[in-house]
C-alpha cells in the first residue's frame, strides 16, 4: 500500500532531525501544525499524539465514537455500519479493510493496544514516536514474542481471502 511507503519515507527523512525534534520546542509546535493540516486532511487525524495508524490498515482508530484502539466492538451492524451512527461504516470495518491491504504492516491489527495517554492530546506523534515517548505503555501489553506469534496467523487469515 502507497500509505505505508510514505510512512516509512517520513519516518526515513524525520529520523536524521530528532535532535532538533525536541517535545516542547518551536519544532514540534511547526510539527503540530504540518501534521493537523496532512493528516487531518489525509486521515481526519484527530491529535491523539500516539499515533497507531500503521498498525490499523492506515486508517484512524480515533475516528471510532467510542475512541476503540482495539475494536470492533460488539455493536457493529449486520451491515458493517456503526452502532452509534449507524449512517457511517463501522471505522473498525475500514481497519479490517486497510490491515487485509497492507502487506507490510497488516498484522499489526492483531496487537494488542494500550489505552490511549490523553496527556500526549495535540503533541507532536512524530516527535512522540521520534523519542519513545508514545512506546511507554506499550511493552506491558503484549510481549514482542507474542506479537510474532500473531503474525502468520493474521497472514492465514489473509490467504483465505
Ligand atoms: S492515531 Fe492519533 S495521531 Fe494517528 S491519525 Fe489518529 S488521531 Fe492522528
Amino acid at each position: 500500500m502507497v500509505l505505508e511507503w510514505i510512512y516509512d519515507l517520513t519516518y526515513a527523512l524525520l529520523k536524521p532531525f530528532k535532535k532538533f525534534l525536541k517535545p516542547n520546542s518551536f519544532a514540534e509546535k511547526a510539527m503540530i501544525s504540518i501534521e493537523k493540516v496532512g493528516k487531518g486532511v489525509v486521515f481526519d487525524c484527530q491529535m491523539c499524539g500516539q499515533c497507531i495508524l500503521h498498525s490499523t490498515g492506515m486508517v484512524c482508530s480515533m475516528n471510532c465514537p467510542k475512541n476503540l484502539r482495539n475494536g470492533p466492538c460488539g455493536g457493529v451492524r449486520l451491515n458493517g455500519h456503526c452502532e452509534v451512527k449507524p449512517e457511517q461504516t463501522c471505522v473498525w470495518v475500514k481497519i479490517y479493510e486497510g490491515s487485509l491491504a497492507s502487506p507490510k504492516y497488516g498484522s499489526e491489527i492483531m496487537w494488542i493496544q494500550p489505552p490511549v495517554d490523553r496527556t500526549l492530546q495535540d503533541s507532536s506523534s512524530w516527535v512522540n514516536l521520534l523519542h519513545g515517548i508514545d512506546q511507554k505503555m506499550k511493552t506491558v501489553w503484549q510481549t514482542q514474542d507474542e506479537k510474532d506469534a500473531l503474525e502468520p496467523i493474521f497472514r492465514g487469515s489473509n490467504e483465505k481471502e
